[in-house]
């Protein structure tokens, strides 16, 4: 019998209108998370999604891969079944034989609702069978339980093929990447923003990077290598990337010489999110993503933020800003960040750090340590010496180097 994984989706069942659109882009980056793999097709069957694998091709890369999928509320291991129960039974036992287990349940989904049984009938007979088959095989202890029993039995009828499957797994949830937009993220070498990037890709959002490096790179000291490998660990979750690296020390520079030192950090800020402001734009992003956690550090009070804030136009998200550092480091494990970010290297020039950073600014006296600066030459020389590396999922990698642009694909909802 055929095997596939069978995928089911949440929220995006929700949608009334344009559910198409979002189905349609989850099936597309299923394809992309699974190319190269022995996928025969990938199937939408009546509110669910079943990628078909090749005879005998190995499920455990693609389960691998699926568990990065956003969008994929769960998904398990499945093979298609004939619609007589003697059928059903002989796929179900195939794959619950495997290892033992004390108790089960099965679950019957009726999509199709021609087929004789209801889904109640259906699951007491395939469930009846299976437990006569359970206890010959590994004693008669094995029971039923519908709460949390041991092993789960699921079987699909659709209007077209019918499926058993075993043991759901959780996806990654969320929402299928491409389908909220783009937003541009200040990347920076630390742990936050690599996460809160991430949480914008799990809503669907595609996530651009602008990272802002001292320059020149001192070798083994400078964050851009560590900002160019966040972007490529994360790329796996969105299929490209987009990074800019600015050469930041120049504005530094003048920021040093023509502002007082206790407002250099905000000031480093506005500027900051001033650039990525302007690249964003030129690149279609409709927002700006930061990883500040509210009262972090010096710069993350509410004052700091605010007065950081008021440069951009663009809304600013800040997906952790109420996460501790602690909830911060666990997602950046799962998330396959946690030991780059733990890389130590030069935020910017230590050297131009204030001793005694201002803690609660004032928008007016902000405004005031800014006045000697030319704010529009310095956001020029930093969009000017923007350099862009793009990073792509191919065939389970990634790669550097030019992707098919996406630049004609819609990227939200119609
Ligand atoms: P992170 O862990 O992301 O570095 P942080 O807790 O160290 O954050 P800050 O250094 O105050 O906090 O930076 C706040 C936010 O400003 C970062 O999360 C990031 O979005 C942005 N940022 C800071 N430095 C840079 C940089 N060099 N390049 C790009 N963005 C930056
Ligand atoms: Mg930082």
């Amino acid at each position: 019998m055929r095997q596939a994984l069978l995928i089911h989706y949440h929220e995006i069942a929700l949608k009334a209108g344009n559910r198409s659109f979002f189905t349609g882009r989850l099936k597309r980056n299923l394809a992309a998370a699974l190319e190269g793999l022995a996928v025969e097709r990938i199937g939408h069957p009546e509110g669910r999604i079943v990628v078909w694998l090749k005879p005998d091709a190995p499920v455990e890369p693609a389960i691998e891969r699926i568990r990065r999928v956003f969008g994929v509320a769960n998904f398990s291991v499945a093979r298609e079944t004939g619609r007589e129960l003697d059928d059903m039974v002989e796929v179900a036992w195939g794959m619950l034989r495997e290892r033992p287990f004390g108790s089960l349940a099965v679950r019957a989904k009726r999509a199709d609702k021609t087929f004789p049984m209801n889904s109640m009938e259906l699951e007491r007979r395939l469930g009846g069978a299976l437990m006569a088959r359970a206890r010959a095989a590994f004693g008669p202890q094995v029971r039923v339980d519908l709460d949390a029993p041991e092993r789960t039995c699921f079987v699909e009828i659709t209007s077209g093929p019918s499926l058993i499957a075993v043991d759901k797994q959780p996806g990654p949830g969320g929402m299928p990447v491409g389908t909220a937009g783009r937003v541009m993220c200040l990347l920076s070498g630390g742990f936050d923003s690599a996460v809160a990037a991430w949480l914008m890709m799990k809503r669907g959002a595609k996530v651009l990077f602008t990272h802002f490096h001292a320059t020149p790179e001192r070798a083994g000291r400078s964050s851009a290598p560590v900002a160019r490998e966040l972007a490529r660990r994360l790329t796996p979750w969105q299929f490209g990337s987009h990074l800019w690296l600015v050469p930041f020390e120049e504005i530094q520079r003048h920021i040093v010489a023509k502002a007082p030192s206790q407002f250099r950090i905000i000031l480093y800020r506005r500027m900051m999110l001033r650039i990525a402001e302007r690249l964003g734009r030129r690149n279609r992003c409709l927002g700006l993503v930061t990883g500040d956690s509210l009262a972090q550090v010096a710069s993350q009070t509410l004052h700091n933020l605010q007065s950081v804030n008021e440069v951009a136009r663009l809304p600013v998200y800040r997906p952790l800003i109420g996460f501790d550092k602690e909830e911060i480091m666990q997602l950046a494990r799962r998330i396959g960040t946690y030991d780059v970010s733990s890389q130590k290297f030069e935020d910017c020039c230590p050297l131009f750090m204030p001793k005694s950073p201002i803690i609660h600014s004032q928008l007016d006296s902000v405004a005031a340590a800014e006045s000697a600066l030319d704010i529009e030459a310095l956001v020029k020389v930093g969009v000017d010496g923007a350099k862009l590396e793009r990073f792509h999922y191919k065939t389970g990698e990634v790669v550097a180097g030019p992707a098919t642009d996406e630049a004609e694909e819609p990227e939200t909802a119609p």
